[in-house]
């Protein structure tokens, strides 16, 4: 989508370690009028999908999923990364990676709210090497749901994350693709 391929190049920042910093408009200070946009574009997408429930992670996932939700009329569930004494009941776990703080971690969420009968889309901020994606997808299959697919935000194309699933057979639609960072600019696949 050109509209957050143009934000992207304005204000996004490349940090070592190949992450882009979007604070101003996805990751810190929301732009909820180009959220809702995305949405908009992602309801397309998956069109005719009966999708019942978007599921997303804590703690950047969930501004976009809540916009995408506002958008679709759904249900936004979203999986912790520390089981707290807000938790309670039968839980789901998933272990996973933070590319962005290099640490190990376990997704959590309550098994009562994602039952068999639910048709989910896999939302995220960012695609990197698939960790995260991945451990949603579990959680989705631990449950007995459907996985729909999943959508991101941001895939950086030229990490493992979105061939791996790809390959899998998971539907990925991501809003913007970077293809490769040369010389400090950021380039997009068509
Ligand atoms: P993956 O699990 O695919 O390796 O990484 C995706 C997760 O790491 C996302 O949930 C996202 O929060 C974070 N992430 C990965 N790459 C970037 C990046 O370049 N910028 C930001 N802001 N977050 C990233």
């Amino acid at each position: 989508m050109k509209l957050l391929e143009q934000r992207i190049l304005s204000e996004g920042e490349l940090l070592s370690g190949n992450v882009i910093k979007v604070g101003g408009f996805l990751n810190h200070q929301i732009d909820v009028g180009l959220l809702l946009e995305m949405g908009r574009e992602v309801k397309r997408l998956f069109a005719g999908e009966k999708i019942t429930k978007l599921l997303t992670v804590e703690a950047s996932g969930i501004a976009v999923a809540t916009a995408y939700g506002a958008v679709m009329g759904l249900p936004v569930l979203f999986a912790k990364k520390h089981g707290t004494s807000n938790l309670s009941g039968q839980m789901l776990y998933a272990p996973t990676h933070s590319y962005t703080h290099n640490v190990d971690y376990n997704m959590v969420v309550e098994r009562r709210y994602l039952s068999p009968c639910d048709r989910v889309l896999v939302v995220d901020d960012f695609l990197a090497n698939g960790q995260a994606l991945c451990s949603l997808c579990s959680l989705v299959e631990q449950a007995g749901a459907t996985l729909v697919g999943c959508t991101v935000a941001i895939e950086k194309g030229f990490q493992s994350g979105g061939r791996m699933l790809r390959e899998r057979g998971v539907r990925v639609e991501s809003i913007a693709v970077i293809d490769r960072i040369e010389d400090g600019k950021i380039i997009f696949r068509d």
